[in-house]
């Protein structure tokens, strides 16, 4: 018998061989995911916590669109995985254990990866913050933050100590602790620095600039601030999109916590201080600063804290 010039032994023979090869991928089908997932482009991230409170890493960890597990295990996005090869709170390593993956990443992928920092570099003493050692003498933090800066592809830093200094180096600042855009410049090191700021610095801003530098490069300067910001999240103040703003075009100010009004009498910074909290908002979009009835501290900007001091009152 012959159907549309097909012999039904053919006909047989064909179908037996694509139910082979069917079976055989929905067998083979985890496997399969996992050598896709191996042949999707890696991307090196080394992430180094200097002197500081370790709140933008938490923040990180609140990071929902996408869930940290997804970013830190599967594609973020297609064809494309970061590999978190250090981190002193999230690696399950310690020791020299840790130190020799630290070590190794940086040499394997040197000019590749790249390098976040959180926290302040103090300056002070090199006792003031060491991490390991080498021919039986502790590391200072420093030397660390010039070691891994230079071999970068580029720097980001996550939040306001990294960016600026922030709260590791207000008054009195004991440790000498600098920003590491600044501690950078000083020591000469012209690696690319893009400054993610934030008291804590918000986990889309961090997710959205990594991924960007990673699938699209360094940043052109045109798309930094001033104080080497991305724009994308930093171009407008908190004033300028506040739910409150109607309030302060109508004269209408609150003296006290809890009573009707723009709350610029209380101290609040949004009017300087640049970022998309009002749209973005807080966990997962639940609420923001000034939603939640207090003042914006202007916690993303290079003088916090002192140059904001004392917060609850009008500058
Ligand atoms: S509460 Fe702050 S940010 Fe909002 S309108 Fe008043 S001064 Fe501006
Ligand atoms: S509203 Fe102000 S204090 Fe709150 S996170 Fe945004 S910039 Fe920081």
């Amino acid at each position: 018998m012959s159907i549309h010039g097909i012999e039904r032994r053919d006909f047989m023979r064909w179908a037996l061989a694509a139910g082979a090869v069917t079976e055989f991928h929905e067998a083979f089908l985890p496997k399969l995911k996992a050598a896709a997932a191996e042949a999707a482009r890696a991307h090196p991230v080394l992430w180094l916590q200097i002197s500081g409170c370790s709140g933008c890493s938490i923040s990180l960890l609140n990071t929902v669109h996408p869930a940290v597990k997804n970013l830190l295990l599967d594609e973020v996005v297609p064809g494309q995985r970061l590999v978190m090869h250090f981190h002193q709170t999230l690696m399950a390593g310690t020791g020299e254990v840790a130190m020799s993956a630290l070590r190794e990443a940086a040499e394997a992928h040197k000019g590749k990866y790249v390098m976040v920092f959180e926290g302040a570099v103090p300056t002070k003493d090199a006792n003031f913050g060491t991490m390991g050692l080498e021919g039986g003498k502790h590391v200072p933090m420093s030397e660390w933050v010039k070691r891994l800066s230079a071999g970068a592809m580029a720097v980001i830093n996550a939040g306001t100590c990294a960016a600026y200094g922030g709260i590791s180096a207000a008054e009195p600042n004991p440790t000498g602790c600098v920003g590491v855009t600044q501690f950078l410049e000083q020591q000469g090191i012209k690696t690319p620095v893009i400054n993610v700021p934030g008291c804590p610095c918000h986990p889309d801003w961090f997710v959205g600039t990594v991924v960007k530098v990673l699938l699209y490069g360094i940043p052109a300067a045109s798309e930094l601030d001033d104080h080497r910001r991305p724009k994308l999240y930093f171009a407008k103040t908190v004033h300028n999109r506040c739910i409150y703003r109607d309030y302060i075009d109508e004269g209408v100010f609150a003296h006290k916590f809890g009573e009707t009004g723009c709350m610029l009498e209380l101290g609040c910074k949004g009017p300087f201080a640049h970022g998309d909290c009002p749209m973005r908002q807080w966990n997962s979009g639940v609420n923001w600063c000034i939603q939640a009835n207090n003042i914006c501290i202007g916690c993303t900007e290079p003088g916090f804290p002192d140059e904001h001091a004392p917060l609850y009152q009008r500058r």
